[in-house]
């Protein structure tokens, strides 16, 4: 069957840690999925923040996987090889007029929401970006960042002003859900020593390779709004989500990478099998 025709899966794990339970139950439902309707399963390995990624991970990724008995196509894509097709992308938003270059400081966000309780937070947390450097918009924005520029930002309220209302996406299991992206605000797409986001390198990978389903984590749905508006500002296609449960520790918290004690090469080492740890995550074969 033509690749085009088919279903299409991808695991994308960054390689600054070990794989640990939380990855392999991702990488085997994606696996698991891919092979029951016959599609494909890529591996992308998304080292975009040169500074954690490391070489020795990015082969123990392999190892674990292999191990685990996983199958993908290759050659594999590694981000840190394609900032150019990001760059492209980063230029379109630009040639839009929805970035701008910002060189505010941590602390100059911190001092405008100190002392304000109801100051918006991101899903993640933190405080939005007050627009500090939003009217002071210079273009074209990426060359400020090629000269040395702090962060490129999305202007957001443009953003949404340009792709109007009705975002939403498909996820497993639910009715359609509404896309929020302006809970994000004014998002950094883009810095000096990382030049592309984890969100705009996604939106572009899934696309480029042709990704139909998106799985991964539920720690990443918030994060789909923002992908479905830049899929909807790039004419990029819209994949289907499936947002899986964490596994969690013993004490029902989430699995880190730097609790070595989950690491799947720990648990091998101690003696468990591929099938141990299929049904450890709950996917029995
Ligand atoms: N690279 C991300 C991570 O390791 C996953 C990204 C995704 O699946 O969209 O958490």
């Amino acid at each position: 069957m033509d690749h085009d025709l088919k279903r299409t899966f991808r695991f994308a794990p960054s390689p600054n840690g070990y794989l640990h339970l939380g990855h392999a139950y991702s990488a085997l439902l994606n696996f698991d999925l891919a092979r029951d309707c016959g599609g494909r399963f890529l591996l992308r390995i998304e080292d975009i923040d040169t500074g954690r990624a490391r070489p020795e991970f990015e082969a123990a990724i392999e190892e674990d996987l292999a191990w685990l008995g996983l199958e993908w196509e290759r050659p594999v894509r590694r981000q840190s090889a394609h900032f150019g097709d990001y760059a492209r992308a980063l230029e379109r938003l630009d040639e839009m007029g929805l970035l701008y270059a910002c060189d505010c400081k941590r602390s100059d966000i911190a001092r405008a929401a100190a002392g304000k309780p109801d100051w918006p937070r991101d899903p993640d947390g933190t405080p939005l970006y007050p627009g500090i450097c939003r009217d002071k918009r210079r273009r074209p924005a990426t060359e400020i960042l090629r000269a040395g520029g702090v962060a490129l930002r999305l202007d957001m309220r443009k953003a949404l002003a340009l792709t109007g209302q009705g975002l939403s996406w498909r996820e497993f299991g639910c009715r359609d859900v509404a896309a929020d992206p302006a809970q994000w605000g004014d998002v950094v797409l883009a810095r000096k020593d990382t030049p592309a986001s984890y969100h705009i390198a996604v939106v572009v990978d899934d696309a480029l390779q042709g990704v139909t389903d998106v799985v991964r984590g539920r720690d990443l749905f918030y994060a789909t709004s923002l992908h479905r508006l830049l899929q909807r500002l790039l004419d990029l296609p819209e994949p289907r989500y499936r947002h899986h449960d964490l596994v969690l520790d013993e004490t029902g918290e989430k699995l880190a990478k730097s609790i070595a004690s989950t690491a799947l090469r720990a648990l091998r080492a101690e003696g468990w099998t591929p099938a141990d740890i299929r049904r450890r995550v709950g996917l029995i074969l």
